[in-house]
């Protein structure tokens, strides 16, 4: 797959620094799973430079993933921003002078990624769950039993 995460470290000796501007399509997250999907770009900002035997990548990343409400199960959009991502890799781990960093970018946002939403942070239905679970308690099943 040919997509804008690689980082040629000739381009990075005698401290010079690469800036990163990318908009990636939603495939490079590789993801396709029921409950989580990704159809917004994901941008990337930031540099990438060497310090010492390392190579440094430091960026800001947003995206938008979607997921389903846990209330009513509409797709919700949920954005996706990290401020801070920072990621080293050992020069000496780096083969053919190329690093690819498609791998620990998705994990990054994967991580992100919260386990619980809701649309519009508060779902419509969430009153209509409410009054169902109150009814429920009231008219308890077993009462005339005893
Ligand atoms: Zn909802």
């Amino acid at each position: 797959m040919e997509h804008g995460l690689k980082i040629y470290i000739d381009r990075l000796t005698g401290e010079r620094m690469e800036r990163i501007e990318e908009h990636l399509g939603p495939e490079v997250m590789d993801v396709e799973e029921k409950d989580l999907q990704f159809h917004a770009p994901v941008a990337l900002k930031g540099k990438a430079y060497l310090a010492e035997d390392h190579l440094i990548i430091q960026l800001k990343i947003e995206t938008e993933a979607c997921m389903p409400c846990a209330i009513c199960n509409e797709f919700v959009k949920k954005k996706i921003v990290l401020k801070n991502f920072y990621h080293t890799e050992e020069l000496v781990n780096i083969r053919g002078q190329v690093y690819d960093y498609s791998d620990p970018l998705r994990e990054a946002i994967l991580l992100e990624i919260p386990s619980y939403v809701e649309c519009l942070e508060n779902c419509p239905q969430r009153d209509e769950l409410k009054n169902y679970l109150k009814q429920g308690n009231t008219q308890f099943p077993f009462k005339d039993l005893s």
